[in-house]
C-alpha cells in the first residue's frame, strides 16, 4: 500500500516509496520509506517546514548535524537528508523492534537481567555521546528503540532533537527534556552540563525494576528539590533487586551533580562491569 504517488516537483518520491506510519513525533512524522533502487527499508522522519518555528528550524538543523557526526551501533545511522520547498525528509536506519516505552506498556515489570541487557547499552551509548561532546537532553524510552521484541534487542538512540555540543566545563541554562526524566539542576535552572543525561539513565532503570516513576510529578508538585528527590526502595517490589542495582540507581539520580556518576565512570560500576557477579539469576 503506497500512501503517496510519484510527483515530480517532489523529489523525495523520486527516491522513495512511503509505507505505512510507525511513529509520531512533536512536529513529525515517521513512515517506513523504501529506496526505489535499491529496495532497502528506511525509516523517513516527515517536517512540515510550514508548521516549524525559527527556534525550531535551529533545533532541526543541529538534529541533523549532530546526526551527521556520530557512528556507533546503538545511535541510529543517518542516511541522507531530502529538502524541498515545504518539506523536509530525513531517510534513517529503520529500527523495527517499536519504542522501549511500549515494551515497558507490556512488560511492566523488568527482571535485573533484561534491565541490565538494556541500560548498559544505553550506558555506553551515553558514555560515546559525551566522549563526542554531546548532550542528547531527552533520553526517555520512546526515543529507545528495540531492533528486535527479544529480550536480546540491541537499543538504537533516536531523536536528537534537544542534543546539544558542550564544551568541558561549560553550564547551560536552557530549559529542555520531558518532566519525569529531567534532572533537578534543569528545573532549578543553576546551570547542567552532561550529567542530566545520567539522571534520565536512573529515572529509566528505576521505572524498568518497579514498573514505576521515582518521582512522579504532576502540575501541583511544589519543587523543593531537597525535599522532592528523595529516593527510597521501601516497596516490596524493591526485595528482589540486587544491593548493586539500587546502588547503581542511587548514583545515577544523585542530586549533587558533583557526586553524581558520569557515563564513563558508570561503566566501571560492578553492575554494568561485571553483572552475573551481583544479579541473582532467578529474581
Ligand atoms: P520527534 O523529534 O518529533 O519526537 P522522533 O525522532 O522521536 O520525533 O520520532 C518519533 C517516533 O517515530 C519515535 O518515537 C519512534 O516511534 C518512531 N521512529 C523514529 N525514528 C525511527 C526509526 N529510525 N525507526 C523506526 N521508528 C522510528
Ligand atoms: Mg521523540
Amino acid at each position: 500500500k503506497v500512501l503517496y504517488s510519484t510527483t515530480k516537483q517532489n523529489t523525495l518520491y523520486n527516491s522513495y516509496e512511503l509505507h505505512e506510519q510507525l511513529g509520531q513525533g512533536k512536529f513529525s512524522t515517521v513512515y517506513r520509506g523504501i529506496n526505489k533502487q535499491t529496495l532497502a527499508e528506511f525509516a523517513i522522519k516527515v517536517i512540515d517546514k510550514r508548521s516549524v518555528s525559527i527556534y525550531e528550524k535551529e533545533l532541526l538543523r543541529s538534529e541533523i548535524s549532530i546526526l551527521r557526526l556520530l557512528r556507533h551501533p546503538n545511535v541510529i545511522y543517518l542516511k541522507e537528508i531530502i529538502n524541498t520547498k515545504e518539506t523536509l525528509y530525513i531517510s534513517m536506519e529503520l529500527v523495527k523492534g517499536g519504542e522501549l516505552y511500549d515494551l515497558i506498556l507490556t512488560e511492566k515489570i523488568f527482571s535485573e537481567i533484561h534491565a541490565n541487557k538494556i541500560i548498559t547499552q544505553l550506558i555506553k551509548t551515553v558514555a560515546y555521546l559525551h566522549k563526542c561532546g554531546i548532550i542528547h537532553r531527552d533520553i526517555k524510552p520512546e526515543n529507545i528503540l528495540l531492533t528486535d521484541k527479544s529480550k536480546d534487542a540491541q537499543i538504537k538512540l533516536t531523536d536528537f532533537g534537544l542534543s546539544t555540543l558542550c564544551a568541558p566545563n561549560e553550564l547551560l541554562t536552557d530549559p529542555c527534556g520531558t518532566l519525569a526524566y529531567v534532572a533537578p539542576e534543569v528545573i532549578t535552572l543553576q546551570g547542567y552540563n552532561h550529567k542530566i543525561d545520567t539522571w534520565s539513565i536512573g529515572v529509566i532503570l528505576y521505572l524498568l525494576l518497579s514498573g514505576k516513576l521515582p518521582f512522579p510529578i504532576n502540575k501541583n508538585t511544589e519543587l523543593d528539590v531537597n525535599k522532592y528527590y528523595v529516593l527510597n526502595f521501601k516497596e516490596p517490589i524493591w526485595k528482589r533487586v540486587s544491593t548493586s542495582a539500587k546502588n547503581f540507581i542511587s548514583r545515577l539520580l544523585e542530586v549533587d551533580v558533583q557526586k553524581r556518576i558520569s557515563a564513563s565512570e558508570a561503566l566501571e560500576h560492578i553492575w554494568i562491569k561485571n553483572p552475573t557477579a551481583v544479579i541473582n539469576e532467578n529474581s
